[in-house]
């Protein structure tokens, strides 16, 4: 389930939004997992700069303005919390699409974390280190090199663009078609 909080976005742009999560889920999650999707919650939280959001500790600041938070097993039920940026809206653009093409582009990089977290891919430990596909990694966050480098976040920002396009391309031939 996608629940989304936002001050601003109206009912048009929230169904898009949950239109394109469903879509990029669909291509991030493989056939043999997908049956772990309805046993997945996931709550996007849309946030300003700087301004305190309900139940994060953590605001959006010049480093992070989208983030993936895994809250663990509830009730059976994969719990995940993504924030977003409101300032990756987009008020000139007239196509509905492009004003929200940038919250499109983190989502799908925040959607491969949740995917990532979800297929026991990737896994937290209490002292900061990481698995990822049975390797342990010593992860140092404060280091760009190692972020950038490492092979979560190469996934990540290598979804971004093509999901992006996939959906828009999706979109538009539906759109044609009615
Ligand atoms: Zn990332």
């Amino acid at each position: 389930m996608i629940r989304i909080t936002s001050d601003t976005l109206g009912v048009h742009d929230r169904d898009l939004i949950r239109r394109f999560c469903t879509f990029a889920l669909d291509i991030l999650v493989p056939q043999d997992k997908k049956h772990q999707l309805k046993k997945t919650d996931i709550r996007i939280k849309f946030g300003r700069p700087g301004k305190e959001i309900k139940g994060e500790t953590s605001v959006i600041g010049p480093k992070g303005r989208a983030w993936c938070r895994y809250e663990g097993t509830v009730n059976g039920r994969k719990k995940f919390v993504l924030v977003i940026s409101e300032s990756y809206i987009s008020s000139r653009a007239k196509k509905d699409y492009m004003r929200l093409k940038k919250v499109f582009l983190y989502l799908a990089h925040e959607l491969t974390h949740v995917k990532q977290y979800m297929t026991g891919e990737l896994y937290d430990y209490a002292d900061g280190t990481c698995r990822w596909r049975k390797e342990r990694y010593e992860y140092d966050p404060e280091s760009n090199r190692d972020y950038y480098d490492s092979p979560w976040e190469i996934e990540a920002f290598g979804r971004e663009w093509g999901l992006f396009k996939m959906f828009k391309l999706q979109l538009l031939k539906e759109r044609r078609a009615k």
